[in-house]
């Protein structure tokens, strides 16, 4: 533990906390990783660095650091893409139609907005800071407008990009940042951080570490959202069930998830992980899996399943994840995908 209290990523954090105290903070960081890996967690702790007004820093205790912690510093902003047909005027979403695909996107005018707020001095700080969140999602106006700031920004601006991957962004923002990549923990260093900072009980800390494939921030999202791991076991019971159905209750089941259409992503991502933990147990390696929970039921899967079998309906989701990320039809790709799936 340090004083920027993050789990894991040290070398980032003594990068960073060295660049603070000698004053070499770069204008511009892209941090890249997955999802949940802990980007903005690092990103709004560089912001307190920054702003922090005591030693240390940052202390997170002074009030420049409790306001950033809490998104009310004057200073810092964090802005992110927003779903089609967001209304600008009103600050809201318009009513979304079961026909919307819910794309986010970082939009030119909220780019505007920022950097007429950045072409002021600060208020308070020394800095004004501005964290671009999930910034594979600007709109190519968007990252160009941004762009022209990049190129020579107010000698008081700092921005913090986050990014899945650095290849998702206009290399020319890219190569005016100075890029740090987050790699996944390993997983007994999430479960121990789990349990020592109290987030969870042994247990469910090591399900969670195995589940969270080392993204911490996942990690200890989940830790204090039931909902998330419920909505796994609801994913893994529909798996166990299709594979027990005929033809006609898959095609209708295909239906139902079709309802909950902003979860497939999800629904497929935990199916993926059951396959490949059968087949884990399969070839010998069963202490690597990840659905620690459903042991009994992954070893009886193991021993009723061809390997061949199991191969396929991994590769056969995969597809189907991409498929979806195309904005093909949903139900169709989710259908074909239920039929082929073995019986038991
Ligand atoms: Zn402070």
């Amino acid at each position: 533990m340090n004083n920027w209290n993050l789990i894991g990523h040290e070398w980032a954090v003594k990068f960073l906390a060295q660049s603070v105290a000698t004053d070499r903070v770069a204008h511009a960081y892209l941090v890249t990783g997955a999802h949940g890996i802990g980007k903005t967690t690092l990103a709004r702790a560089l912001a307190q660095a920054l702003q922090c007004t005591r030693d240390n820093k940052p202390c997170g205790e002074c009030n420049a650091c409790r306001q950033v912690a809490t998104n009310r510093h004057l200073d810092v902003q964090m802005i992110e893409g927003v779903p089609p047909r967001y209304n600008f005027e009103k600050d809201s979403l318009a009513p979304p139609r079961a026909s919307d695909r819910e794309k986010r996107a970082l939009r030119i005018l909220q780019i505007r907005d920022m950097l007429r707020d950045v072409s002021r001095a600060p208020f308070e700080g020394k800095h004004k800071v501005v964290i671009l969140r999930r910034f594979e999602e600007a709109e190519e106006e968007a990252a160009n407008a941004f762009l022209k700031t990049l190129e020579e920004p107010p000698r008081y601006a700092r921005f913090i990009l986050t990014a899945r991957d650095a290849t998702m962004v206009l290399p020319t923002i890219v190569s005016r940042c100075q890029i740090l990549n987050l790699r996944p923990l390993a997983i007994s260093e999430v479960e121990e951080a789990l349990v020592a900072r109290g987030k969870a009980e042994k247990d469910r800390a090591r399900l969670i570490a195995r589940l969270s494939g080392g993204r911490i921030g996942w990690a200890v999202r989940a830790s204090a959202d039931a909902a998330m791991l419920e909505s796994r076991v609801r994913y893994l019971d529909e798996l166990d069930a299709v594979l027990m159905e005929g033809r006609a209750e898959r095609i209708a089941r295909a239906g139902e998830l079709d309802k909950q259409k902003e979860e497939l992503p999800d629904v497929l991502d935990a199916w993926i992980s059951w396959w490949r933990d059968v087949l884990l147990i399969q070839t010998g390696d069963g202490a690597r899996i990840t659905n620690v929970d459903r042991e009994n039921n992954l070893r009886n899967a193991a021993t009723r399943f061809a390997r061949d079998q199991i191969y396929r309906a991994i590769q056969r989701a995969r597809e189907t994840a991409r498929y979806l990320a195309q904005n093909v039809n949903d139900r169709l790709a989710m259908e074909v995908l239920i039929l082929e799936l073995p019986s038991v």
